[in-house]
C-alpha cells in the first residue's frame, strides 16, 4: 500500500511504500477511494498539535470499500461501501447510551490501534484512519456502511467536516426556524454550518470572513448577508442586520480564539448562543468579560457535530440525494495521492471550500 508520510513538522509529506497491519479480531480492512484535506491535517503539520506521535500518516476524512472482515464482525460486511468516522464509539458506555456517541469515553487513545510499518519504523495513523492512503484497517464500528449510488469524494467530505459543521447547527444548537445565525469563518466547516442553517430554515445568515473569495462561496451555500470584518466591525453590523438585538446564535468556525472568538459571544442577542466549533492549537486560553453571561448567553463547544455517525452520515447522504446538501460544490479541486502537498498550499491560501485526494487511481 501507498500512504502520505508526516516525519517531521513543517517538512512536506513523502509517499512512501508501507506494510499494512493484519485485520484482526473486530477490525475491518477497506480500500480507500478518496479522502479529503482538512484543517485539522494542517494544524498536524504545522506544528500546533504536538501530541501527534510522529511518523503518522494524515488524514481523516474518508470514504472506500470494505476488502476484509476480521472475525466478530458483524456490522459491516465484504464489498460494502462505507464513511470512516473519526471517533469510535462502543454503544455502551455513558455518552454512547444518553446518545453522545460522539464524546464516547472508550479508546481515546487512537495510538493504540493497528499501525502501519515502514521497513523497521511502525508509522502511526492520525485519527486512527490514515486516510492519506490507500488501504486501512479500523475498528468495525467507525467503518459506517452507505448505499453504493454515492460518489466516493462527496461521501468522504461527510466524514468530517460535512458532519461537524451541519451537526454544530442542526445537532449540538438544534437552531430553529426563523431564527437568526452568525457564522465567523467560512472554511470547510462554516460553509457547512451555513447549509446547517439552511436546513434549518435559519433568518437571516450572517457569514463573516476576512476574504472576499470565501464569502463568495458563503453566498453560494445560502447566506443571506457577508461581512468582510477586515473592513467593517462585524459585531456592529450583525446588530444592525438583526434590528439591533443581536444573533440568536452564532457559530465560530475559524478555531484561533482571541477577538473573533470574543465577537461570537459579542454578537447574540440576550439569551443568544455561542458554539465554538474551531479546533484551537493547544494551551489557548479565552477570556471574556463575565458580565456578559449574566444576560444568560451561553457559550457551548461542540464536537464532530454532535454526530451519531450511523444515524446522521445516512442522512447527509439523503439529503445530498435530494438535492438539499451541496457536496458536489464542495469539491473545489481534486488531486493524486502524490499531489498533497499542493492541496495544503491551497488550503493555506484559502482557495478552495475542500481538496480531495482521489485514491482509486493510486
Ligand atoms: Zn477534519
Ligand atoms: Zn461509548
Amino acid at each position: 500500500m501507498k500512504a502520505a508520510v508526516l516525519y517531521d513538522v513543517h517538512t512536506p509529506l513523502k509517499i512512501e511504500e508501507l506494510d499494512p497491519p493484519k485485520v484482526a479480531y473486530g477490525m475491518v480492512g477497506v480500500r480507500l477511494c478518496a479522502s479529503g484535506v482538512c484543517h485539522s491535517d494542517w494544524h498536524v503539520v504545522k506544528g500546533d498539535w504536538p501530541f501527534i506521535k510522529l511518523p503518522v500518516v494524515l488524514g481523516h476524512e474518508g470514504a472506500g470499500i470494505v476488502e476484509e472482515v476480521g472475525g466478530g464482525v458483524t456490522g459491516v460486511a465484504e464489498g460494502d461501501h462505507v464513511i470512516l468516522a473519526w471517533r469510535r464509539s462502543c454503544g455502551y458506555c455513558e455518552m454512547c447510551q444518553e446518545g453522545f456517541s460522539n464524546l464516547c469515553t472508550v479508546d481515546p487513545d487512537n495510538s493504540r490501534r493497528p499501525r502501519f510499518k515502514e521497513r523497521d519504523e511502525t508509522v502511526n495513523k492520525l485519527a486512527g484512519l490514515g486516510t492519506f492512503g490507500t488501504y486501512t484497517v479500523v475498528p468495525q464500528d467507525v467503518a459506517v456502511p452507505i448505499p453504493k449510488d454515492y460518489p466516493f469524494a462527496q461521501a468522504a467530505l461527510i466524514g468530517c467536516g460535512v458532519m461537524t459543521g451541519v451537526g454544530a447547527v442542526i445537532n449540538t444548537a438544534k437552531v430553529a426556524p426563523g431564527k437568526s445565525v452568525a457564522i465567523f469563518g467560512c472554511g470547510g466547516v462554516g460553509l457547512n454550518c451555513i447549509q446547517g442553517a439552511v436546513l434549518a430554515n435559519a433568518e437571516p445568515i450572517i457569514a463573516v470572513d476576512i476574504l472576499d473569495t470565501k464569502l463568495e462561496m458563503a453566498e453560494q451555500f445560502g447566506a443571506t448577508h457577508t461581512i468582510n470584518s477586515s473592513e467593517v466591525n462585524p459585531v456592529e453590523r450583525i446588530k444592525e442586520i438583526t434590528g439591533g438585538a443581536g444573533a440568536h446564535y452564532a457559530f465560530e468556525a475559524i478555531g484561533l480564539t482571541g477577538k473573533p472568538f470574543l465577537q461570537t459571544i459579542q454578537c447574540t442577542r440576550r439569551r443568544g448562543m455561542t458554539v465554538f466549533i474551531g479546533h484551537a492549537p493547544v494551551n489557548t486560553p479565552v477570556e471574556i468579560d463575565a458580565r456578559i453571561l449574566m444576560l444568560e448567553k451561553s457559550v457551548i463547544g461542540s464536537y464532530y457535530g454532535t454526530a451519531r455517525t450511523h444515524i446522521d452520515f445516512n442522512r447527509l447522504l439523503s439529503l445530498y440525494g435530494a438535492g438539499k446538501l451541496k457536496l458536489d460544490e464542495l469539491v473545489t479541486r481534486t488531486y493524486p495521492l502524490e499531489g498533497i502537498n499542493d492541496a495544503f498550499d491551497a488550503l493555506e491560501k484559502g482557495e478552495v471550500a475542500r481538496s480531495v485526494l482521489d485514491l482509486s487511481q493510486s
